[in-house]
């Protein structure tokens, strides 16, 4: 009898999907987590990514495997974009999105359009420093930047599952867990509105940013639900050595000491420290998300060290797809065939039998996210 590895998925974190035909330079962009052109003279086709979209994709297209990057998009051009985005999210076998609504907004669709196009359930996760970069364009005193800060991120949460943070774009882990003073807040506040109101400001302030954590806490903690950490592999904002989660520990712990959840998003390259920390924290989780997509052929080697130590009840799916359709597909098919390949040699080495691989997908496809996320209101 084989695992049965098609479970719906739940997608704990991804992005809208683009509504519009994609030219192979904006195609290119969005399969690179650079976000730039490839060098001069060279394509982003050329890269694990793109030899696996090539490889696996192009049969949704109705196209034989490995056509030309500039046929794979005139196909892609041909279907229109509203069927490739439908055929590729369906044909991941996906349950339930989670859709970050905090980067790009304007460019994607919203978890409404999203559920509309892919006719799967939708819910919102609320990026917490896009939230006060809001409050920062109000016009609104230093004085009064914690309570409209407080006010707005209440608002946005008002029907969310879960709140984001990324500070690991803006400076990392590597910062004074603890709560900042009122005085602290106001002070910080008061030059970073004056950038905020020139129209070159984002949120980097860090005492602002513990800040938007502390609240961020105590509002996941009335709401039981989870807050999400952006960890490791990202664009260039993300300081990559500032990115060890293990940088987070302290401030793990006063979430666990508030009884929150912490999910730790892609963590690639710390994916061991992750699996570590999801073993001796009660309160973390953790996924290895986006980067299956782009490591491709050797993707279910990174899952293996997913694997490796954490409690199968601390793992969770994302596909942190963002706007291509084709990184829900390649999320869950690359997901499904590392998970089976290593639970068959359990299997065959006596370590596993297909009632416990299948328990273990179960977890890891949409309980632990079932039991952690406010799913069913
Ligand atoms: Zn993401």
């Amino acid at each position: 009898m084989p695992i049965d590895i098609d479970r719906p998925l739940v997608d704990h974190h991804c992005h809208g999907l683009v509504p519009k035909t994609l030219e192979r330079a904006a195609f290119e962009r969005l399969i690179s987590e650079s976000f730039v052109a490839a060098p001069k003279g060279t394509s982003h086709f050329d890269a694990p990514v793109g030899l696996v979209i090539r490889a696996k994709c192009a049969a949704l297209l109705d196209l034989d495997p490995f056509p030309d990057p500039d046929a794979y998009l005139a196909r892609r051009a041909t279907l229109g974009a509203a069927e490739v985005n439908r055929r590729f999210v369906q044909a991941g076998g996906y349950g339930q999105l989670l859709v970050d609504t905090g980067f790009r907004g304007g460019d994607i669709l919203t978890p409404e359009g999203m559920a509309d196009a892919t006719g799967i359930p939708c819910c919102e996760v609320v990026r917490i420093e896009a939230v006060a970069e809001r409050v920062g364009r109000s016009g609104v005193s230093a004085a009064g930047f914690a309570r409209a800060f407080a006010d707005a991120l209440a608002e946005a949460a008002r029907d969310a599952v879960g709140l984001k943070s990324i500070v690991a774009y803006r400076g990392g882990f590597a910062f004074d867990p603890a709560a900042p003073t009122t005085a602290e807040v106001e002070a910080a506040a008061g030059p970073w509105l004056k950038r905020m109101a020139s129209g070159q400001g984002r949120m980097d302030d860090m005492t602002l940013m513990r800040h938007g954590l502390w609240v961020a806490a105590e509002l996941t903690r009335a709401r039981a639900m989870p807050i999400q950490f952006h960890v490791g592999y990202g664009d260039r904002d993300a300081k990559i050595h500032l990115n060890n989660p293990s940088l987070l520990m302290d401030f793990l712990q006063h979430l666990d000491d508030m009884g929150v959840n912490a999910t730790l998003l892609h963590c690639y390259p710390y994916q061991r420290e992750a699996g570590y920390l999801a073993e001796v924290f009660p309160n973390v989780y953790f996924d290895v998300g986006v980067i299956l997509n782009y490591t491709g052929a050797m993707s279910a080697t990174i899952l293996g060290e997913a694997l490796e130590l954490a409690p199968f009840t601390k793992q969770l799916y994302s596909s942190d797809a963002f706007g291509v359709a084709e990184f829900y597909y390649l999320g869950a098919v690359l997901f499904r065939r590392a998970l089976q390949q290593h639970l068959d040699r359990w299997i065959a080495d006596g370590f596993c039998s297909v009632r416990e691989a299948d328990r273990i997908v179960a977890m890891i496809a949409h309980d632990n996210a079932r039991r952690i996320y406010p799913l069913d209101h």
